[in-house]
């Protein structure tokens, strides 16, 4: 496949109705995938796709930093709904993540967007660490890809720097261990301590509708080495489609959007970052 798509939900409610069609149409744009669980069901959901599909379809299992405590959330599209209160169950998770082509442990990290008002937050951080680093634990166990979901409380880069830290830490233990900051959303300085320390950085439909230019000076700022290309679908659609469902077959516009700021020709992103995901999976 010409694209791997590292980051996208076919597995969630949003493709109830049609998630085998919305998966031929990616495999027909040339688009391998890898479906992320958010929580135990939605991991396995992403594990019982694989069946249907042979070739060129992946998954991650792990437990989203959101679904470890139960409140009003409101997702990447502002929809609002209740999050159940899970905890991470090591074995079960394992269980699943020894399945032919799970390929990651996520997603899973440190989410600090908008914490409820009416909750401790030193609790919710807790609680949110502690379903964390058996995950990372997990990723090092199996050899697995470690899916890192990180979002910093508003105006800050709060939990990037934490998990930066740690996954420092980790490497200093293990300079192999594979991992990526899906959907990144930080600051250019924060972004390069993430490469420094070797990680990929997933690039998704976000960079099609940024109008603030810090997307734009990641993208130009960091080697096109540590780039991975994920929609995330079906959260952050890209420009032309807006006010439609995402889906992994629109992930060639990001690439032709890192090309047009990078000054590269889409192919060459296309054979980059497709080279990037098969080393952080381990694909053959
Ligand atoms: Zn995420
Ligand atoms: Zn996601």
């Amino acid at each position: 496949m010409k694209y791997i798509d590292t980051h996208t939900h076919i597995n969630l409610r949003a493709f109830r109705d049609d998630a085998h069609e919305a998966i031929r149409r990616a495999l027909d744009a040339d688009v391998a995938i890898v479906n992320v669980g958010t929580q135990i069901d939605t991991s396995r959901q992403a594990v019982n796709l694989l069946e249907d599909f042979p070739m060129n379809v992946y998954a991650a299992v792990g437990l989203h930093p959101v679904h470890t405590f139960s409140h009003d959330f409101e997702d990447e599209e502002e929809v609002k709904f209740k999050t159940r209160e899970e905890g991470f169950n090591y074995e079960d998770y394992k269980a699943l993540a020894n399945t032919p082509r799970v390929v990651g442990i996520g997603e899973c990290g440190l989410d600090y967007y908008r914490l409820p008002q009416d909750r401790d937050h030193a609790e919710i951080k807790r609680m949110q660490l502690e379903a964390f680093l058996p995950q990372v634990k997990l990723a090092r166990e199996l050899d697995k890809a470690l899916c890192i979901h990180c979002r910093p409380s508003e105006g800050t880069m709060d939990a990037y720097e934490e998990i930066a830290e740690l996954m420092k830490q980790v490497k200093k233990d293990q300079p192999d261990f594979r991992f990526e900051i899906h959907c990144y959303t930080g600051d250019l300085p924060t972004a390069l301590k993430f490469v420094e320390i070797g990680a990929y950085i997933g690039i998704n439909g976000i960079i099609t509708f940024d109008k603030t230019g810090r997307s734009e000076s990641v993208v130009k700022g960091i080697p096109l080495e540590n780039i991975i290309l994920e929609t995330d679908a079906p959260y952050l659609t890209p420009v032309p489609h807006r006010g439609k469902r995402n889906e992994p077959s629109y992930l060639p516009l990001i690439a032709e959007k890192i090309a047009e700021w990078k000054g590269e020709s889409a192919e060459r992103v296309a054979e980059v970052t497709t080279a990037n995901a098969k080393k952080l999976f381990k694909l053959e």
